[in-house]
């Protein structure tokens, strides 16, 4: 039986942060924040991942006059600096990286793909059965992996105090289905 224990670094990208595109108050200072955590904690993980919203060309995803609901400014486009990981976040603490949305909206990491390998496979392949969940933004990639994880039968936390939220009525109905979904939450919502 697996009993391994995974970080799941969601889209802590540029443009979601402060000066980007599509930018989440607070976004930079959670960047900071994962870091420190990781590194004052190591051993507490068998793995971390990063995941990345990725896009080429995600059709109603992308709006000129987006509705910040459904629809969002151009953001993390591949090749642009916005679709960096932000400096405050050092990517090399992950095992590997995940990347989502390059043809379609995808709020989930686990939409996402190394390679050709998902998530849930990839964790499953290294043994871990619990994750814990960071990143951007609360109430959408943040909420969608948590909820997937759980999902997938990973028992999942997510860690409030290192998550960072667009709006505080999203926050609220995402906090309030990641518990219906049964993620355990942790700390206080950033951006509430
Ligand atoms: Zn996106």
């Amino acid at each position: 039986m697996s009993n391994g224990r995974a970080l799941i670094v969601v889209d802590v990208q540029k443009d979601f942060c402060e000066g980007g595109s599509l930018a989440v108050t607070g976004g930079g200072n959670v960047a900071l924040a994962i870091k420190e955590f990781i590194a004052e904690n190591e051993g507490r993980w068998d793995h971390v991942v990063a995941t990345r919203d990725y896009h080429i060309d995600p059709g109603s995803h992308f709006s000129e006059n987006p509705d910040f609901v459904d629809s969002w400014p151009p953001h993390c486009v591949v090749g642009t600096e916005g679709a960096q990981f932000h400096p405050n976040f050092d990517p090399r603490v992950a095992s590997a990286i995940f990347d989502k949305g390059a043809y379609e909206a995808a709020y989930s990491g686990f939409e996402g793909h190394s390679g050709e390998e998902e998530l849930a496979s990839w964790l499953r392949g290294n043994g871990i059965n619990t994750v814990e969940v960071v990143g951007l933004a609360t109430d959408h990639c943040v909420r969608a992996t948590a909820v997937d994880a759980a999902r997938e039968g990973f028992t999942t936390s997510v860690l409030l105090n290192l998550t960072a939220g667009v709006n505080p009525d999203t926050i609220a109905s995402a906090l309030a289905q990641m518990r219906h979904e049964g993620v355990e939450l942790q700390g206080e919502p950033v951006g509430a």
